[in-house]
């Protein structure tokens, strides 16, 4: 690190250490790092690499300074920048681990969930996924949401998954109206309860072609961002009113499998569809959601080093990496180009650990975090599932350190 920097960081963490004083341990120390860390989310490439570099000094600045070394400095480390990371969705570190978990019982018992099978993320709904009206979530859910997170650093970050029916495709007035409007309310919540993101599956014209329903998506897209804080909107539909705080939460396309017309079933697809909400001027609300077994589904194979470097080659050269915000981590029940999507449990669906293994070591996907949405003995991911996908992670990056030391350069 540049001594200049490094002097600067020291003089706010000491600064900070002066005015708040310390409680001599790092979950007391722990929002001062937020202090300087607060542009991360900037759409601006550069200082949003500046701000990171800065948050990561100061970490450390504040552990090599203020913290008692102790045994479990490492995964005080850990926390830190767990903790920072569900202000944005990515972070410079080994990718996390996360899962899908049901909410029933209250939106916050999802937390408590994903703490239980060891997962490092959530992802929840937060509406009744096969339902268009609510109930979504009320006031107290939202304040038991953040204090359950608050409470449970070990749960880095949440993103949501929005309603099944929302159809933005649809050539349907009515179905096309009530998909903006739950989008809203989707988006609405998911800036409520401070998710990284709010997964959508851009919809499907059921075969009559992509061209003629793109305009109709990115239209819905953005009217549900521009009514998405409107209180109003979301009072006389969900009967709750939220008070938005800043930007509405950021919008994460998934890749679809690609049946029955569903769109988002290629990469040039969704540029397509970025490049035009990019013009509408949502530029930095919009990511990509890469679902593994819709990848595989939709025809890419990238079950070897070589394979896997080509597809993340492909991404980058049509949609942009620095898009990609979140995966969806699923093995699959249906061969490469099936077109359907099925997810099986890790290891045991046609992709398998091995496969998978060579998609999550690439480099350049160490900072996503990837959700689970397996269907573990029939009550989706649980601890088990999210071992393997660790060890499936371990082993796709010990795949490529192999490669390093032989010489080889990977490709
Ligand atoms: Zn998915
Ligand atoms: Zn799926």
């Amino acid at each position: 690190m540049a001594d200049p920097q490094r002097k600067k960081v020291e003089e706010i963490v000491r600064a900070e250490h002066e005015t708040h004083g310390f409680a001599g341990r790092f979950g007391a120390g722990l929002p001062r790092v937020y202090h300087y860390i607060g542009d991360l989310r900037s759409p601006d490439r550069h200082s949003k690499q500046e701000a990171w570099m800065l948050a990561q000094l100061a970490m450390l600045a504040q552990l090599a300074m203020l913290a008692p070394v102790q045994p479990a400095g490492r995964y005080g480390v850990i926390i830190v920048i767990c903790r920072w990371s569900r202000r944005a969705t990515k972070w410079d570190g080994q990718m996390i681990i996360g899962a899908h978990v049901g909410t029933s019982g209250g939106v916050a018992k999802s937390v408590q969930r994903g703490v239980a099978m060891g997962a490092g993320a959530i992802q929840i709904f937060t509406h009744n996924p096969r339902q268009w009206r609510g109930p979504g979530l009320d006031g107290v859910a939202i304040e038991d949401v953040k204090k359950a997170l608050e409470a449970e650093p070990a749960v880095a970050s949440m993103v949501t998954h929005v309603t099944y029916l929302i159809n933005l495709a649809s050539p349907d007035p009515d179905i096309y109206e009530r998909s903006r409007v739950s989008l809203a309310c989707n988006l609405a919540a998911a800036t409520a309860i401070a998710a990284s993101g709010a997964v959508l599956h851009p919809g499907s014209h059921k075969g009559a072609g992509f061209e003629s329903c793109k305009a109709r998506i990115v239209d819905g897209i953005s009217w549900a961002f521009e009514h998405a804080s409107d209180s109003l909107i979301v009072g006389e539909q969900l009967a709750y009113r939220v008070r938005m705080q800043g930007q509405v939460s950021t919008l994460l396309l998934e890749n679809t499998a690609g049946a029955g017309g569903t769109v988002g079933r290629s990469f040039d697809e969704l540029a397509a569809l970025i490049e035009m909400l990019d013009a509408n001027g949502l530029s930095d609300r919009i990511g990509v959601c890469l679902d593994t077994q819709h990848l595989w589904a939709s025809g890419k194979d990238y079950t070897s080093v070589k394979t896997a470097n080509h597809v993340i080659e492909e991404f980058d050269q049509a949609i942009g990496l620095d898009k990609l915000e979140c995966l969806h981590l699923n093995d699959s029940k249906v061969p490469c180009g099936a077109m359907r999507d099925r997810h099986a449990n890790i290891g045991d669906g046609m992709i398998g650990k091995q496969g998978l293994a060579a998609l999550l070591g690439h480099p350049r996907l160490g900072s996503l975090t990837a959700i689970l949405e397996v269907p573990g003995d029939g009550h989706g991911p649980d601890h088990n599932q999210v071992d393997i996908a660790k060890e499936t992670l371990e082993q796709g990056i010990a795949m490529r350190a192999s490669l390093v030391n032989d010489g080889q350069p990977g490709k």
